[in-house]
């Protein structure tokens, strides 16, 4: 893959107005995403239970946890793809979970990849990755279409511009799913178990595409199984046990030298199952 040191999106500039609600405690400087108090129900399953997080900007927040433990729920909760029942979410120190607000400015600025890419599969690689920013931002064809290009060559994926998301292999698929998410100019990346599709020699190649995020200093949440990436790539690595962050800290530290002790036990029951 080319040097991706110049991938857009690590922009820090607010393309909102003035601020909305004020943060319910201060954040420190720098700041990119705050959540306070975030509780999410299902019924009476409260999936979220008072969710603190606040993510700096260009950091990168590893989410892991047991299956069920709310981790896809938190991700699609600041995407707004789920509204939230108490608490609040800030960008920029804007308030983005105020019921009633229009989700598609904040979609802009936060960009998400699924575990299943959804790619449109009567859409060119190019065309797919194209057209949110025709659409959405009302970009100039041409222009969408060079942006789009541009962006496939530095994922190492220039030769499959005219392809179509079913001639690709599992991991060159979603790397055209995280480069149309890239193509919104996103300022923060939420990352859902983006390797838990593919065959195992499939991941490394993706996972590459998340380093190369990284040094670009985009601000990324991602929940992972793949605890080695999850030491490797994160500043801080969260730990969520029904719905509450039960511990976080260093990666060294959580998964090498955890104090709680249902840490101990995911990352035991994690061994056992041969993945780390
Ligand atoms: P994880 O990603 O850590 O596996 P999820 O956030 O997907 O966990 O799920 C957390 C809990 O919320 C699970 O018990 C799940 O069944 C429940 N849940 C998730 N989405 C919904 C939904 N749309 N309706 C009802 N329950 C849901
Ligand atoms: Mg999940």
């Amino acid at each position: 893959m080319s040097d991706a040191g110049d991938l857009p999106g690590s922009a820090a500039t607010s393309r909102f107005g003035t601020a909305g609600a004020p943060a319910p405690s201060p954040a420190a400087p720098g700041t990119k995403l705050q959540l306070a108090g975030v509780v999410k129900d299902f019924g009476a399953h409260r999936v979220l239970d008072h969710i603190d997080l606040d993510v700096g900007t260009g950091e990168v927040i590893a989410l892991i946890g047991a299956s069920g433990s709310g981790k896809s729920t938190l991700l699609r909760c600041v995407n707004l793809l789920e509204p939230i029942d108490d608490g609040v979410i800030l960008l920029d120190g804007e308030d983005i979970s105020e019921p009633g607000l229009d989700p598609d400015p904040v979609r802009r600025r936060i960009g998400m990849v699924f575990q299943s890419f959804n790619l449109f599969p009567h859409l060119t690689v190019v065309d797919n990755v194209a057209l949110a920013p025709r659409k959405v931002n009302r970009m100039a064809k041409e222009a969408a279409r060079a942006q789009a290009l541009d962006l496939l060559g530095r994922l190492g994926l220039a030769a499959k511009a005219a392809a179509y998301p079913d001639q690709l292999s599992g991991g060159q698929q979603q790397r055209v799913a995280i480069a149309r998410s890239l193509a919104m100019g996103p300022e923060v990346m939420l990352l859902d178990e983006i390797t838990s599709a593919l065959d195992p020699e499939l991941v490394g190649e993706v996972l590459d595409v998340v380093r190369a995020l990284r040094e670009t200093g985009m601000t990324m949440l991602l929940a992972t199984h793949e605890m080695s990436f999850a030491r490797e790539i994160s500043d801080r690595v969260c730990f969520l046990d029904a719905g509450v962050i039960a511990e976080s800290g260093p990666p060294a530290q959580v998964l090498g030298n955890p104090t709680e002790e249902r840490t101990r036990q995911f990352l035991q029951r994690v061994i056992e199952a041969g993945r780390m």
